[in-house]
């Protein structure tokens, strides 16, 4: 569905400043590959140590884009390294909060004396990337805000500031972090029942009043008032209530998702836009010559996403458990999952599950779970994660790590009726109850069809010219980012 040819100095030009973790990169690349199929030159700017860690993970010519579509790099602020780990992710929202907005405007200044390209004339910035709209203002572009993470986690960071408020947080001392304290029912969170403080994203749990953290998301939840709109990667039947509840108190909100769905509509297959990536890990594709060797529905997926971290004991009970399920499984182990340590796989269990699994330190997740071999996710509840499932129609393990991941869980197990949680600190008994449940089970069988029916719900949501998330994102190049 590309555009008719537009010279390319009257092209509008937006430019696109993911935060910078996978989790962030992945669903911004897709926002400006739609908007580069209705004919935007895109500026996508990534951090140096991510430019570099692509060019080390995809190969040199990785980033160099096509004449309208240009990928460039600023500094994060934080020491120099090269390394191939997720960066410290609180060093880094306050390296760019404090560092970023001088080399972005030096970058954008440079973009406009440029005669081979049109100036820029918006900016899509990742929610937590706020520097952006002084910028914007400078310029006197909009500046959407992208926030990244499920409907339900941002409602629940756009009340962190009520939190404060009501002395809930930040706690007094380490007892309120108690199960019962942690029990505690928010009522008051408008379109969002039933939630427990342990449902509310990690930041809040923090006894610390100058927590990092804590106050990052209250800083940039009341920057994002000052976007010129909000967009977030969702659909309208599986978020209405709690985006009608956000439209009283942002600017407007547009939800476009599944982006990954929107984009497979869009953008021709076989196209060089189609194969760009930003994997920061280099990707095993030969997994999915083994998932075609399997049957429908049988084999467990397991992945924690980019910065989810675990002991090397619970790593031990999570293998263990597999290998009493039973079951084929598909593991995605990346080189830094272990806090601190690489991460010793027990050769007794390799031995012993060798005919029935696969391992792999990164694999192209999107096309994994839309296998119909894949029965179940093992998954620490990343939005990018929990949506990717749900367009598969699988339903998941939840096993919630940071953030708003613990706001996903509670969704996906009490609202969305696709998802059963394990405890945090997992044992390999109830691991391999759990699995046998979900791929063999009554419940799962239930989960699996609920998954189904979301796929359909999301299918429709970004289909033909009516589909809630296609007029949406129409209705953002036209009125917002053209307007
Ligand atoms: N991902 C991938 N291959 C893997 C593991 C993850 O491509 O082996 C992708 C996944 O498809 C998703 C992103 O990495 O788009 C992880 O984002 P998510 O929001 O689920 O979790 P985060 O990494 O932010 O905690």
């Amino acid at each position: 569905m590309a555009s008719p040819a537009v010279p390319s100095s009257r092209k509008p030009h937006v430019v696109c400043v993911p935060h910078p973790a996978q989790g962030h990169i992945n669903p911004m690349l897709k926002v400006a590959k739609l908007l580069h199929a209705k004919g935007f030159h895109v500026t996508f700017v990534n951090t140096i140590y991510n430019h570099n860690r692509l060019l080390r993970s995809r190969g040199p010519d990785a980033l160099d884009g096509l004449p309208s579509f240009r990928f460039e790099s600023i500094p994060d602020g934080l020491p120099e390294s090269d390394g191939d780990t997720t960066q410290d992710i609180p060093a880094l929202c306050v390296s760019t909060t404090k560092n970023c907005l001088a080399p972005f405007m030096e970058l954008l200044r440079r973009i406009n004396t440029r005669d081979d390209v049109p100036p820029v004339s918006c900016i899509i910035s990742d929610g937590v990337m706020s520097f952006t709209l002084d910028a914007a203002e400078e310029l006197g572009v909009p500046d959407v805000f992208f926030w990244t993470p499920s409907a339900c986690g941002f409602m629940a960071l756009l009340q962190f500031p009520h939190f404060i408020e009501k002395g809930v947080a930040p706690f007094k001392d380490e007892s309120y972090m108690s199960k019962e304290h942690l029990d505690t029912v928010i009522d008051w969170i408008p379109s969002m029942n039933n939630l427990r403080l342990k449902d509310i994203p990690s930041f809040i749990r923090t006894t610390n009043p100058d927590d990092i953290m804590l106050n990052f998301i209250v800083q940039e939840v009341e920057q994002s008032k000052r976007a010129t709109a909000i967009i977030l990667n969702t659909f309208e039947d599986l978020d209405h209530e709690v985006i009608k509840a956000m439209q009283s108190i942002l600017p407007p909100v547009y939800s476009i998702g599944p982006l990954h769905l929107l984009a497979n509509q869009d953008i021709d297959e076989g196209s060089e836009i189609a194969r760009m990536g930003l994997n920061l890990w280099k990707e095993e594709t030969e997994c999915l010559d083994w998932l075609d060797t399997k049957s429908r529905n049988s084999v467990m997926y397991i992945s924690f996403g980019c910065i989810a971290v675990m002991s090397a004991k619970q790593l031990v009970e999570f293998a263990w458990g597999l290998a009493a399920s039973g079951k084929d499984f598909l593991w995605v182990i990346r080189p830094d999952l272990v806090a601190g340590d690489a991460a010793v796989i027990p050769p007794e269990f390799l031995a012993e599950t060798e005919d029935r699994r696969m391992l792999a330190s990164w694999c192209p997740q999107e096309k994994v779970l839309s296998h119909p071999a894949i029965g179940g996710f093992l998954t620490h509840c990343g939005w990018n994660s929990t949506l990717e499932s749900l367009c598969g129609g699988v339903p998941m393990i939840c096993w919630p790590f940071f953030a708003e991941q613990p706001t996903n869980c509670k969704f996906c197990c009490d609202e969305w009726g696709v998802g059963m949680e394990i405890g945090g600190n997992v044992k390999r008994e109830e691991l391999e109850t759990v699995v046998r449940e979900l791929m063999d089970g009554e419940k799962g069988k239930k989960m699996r069809e609920k998954a189904e029916e979301w796929r359909h719900l999301a299918e429709e949501a970004t289909k033909d010219k009516l589909g809630s998330s296609v007029v949406n994102f129409n209705t953002l190049v036209n009125k917002v980012l053209l307007g």
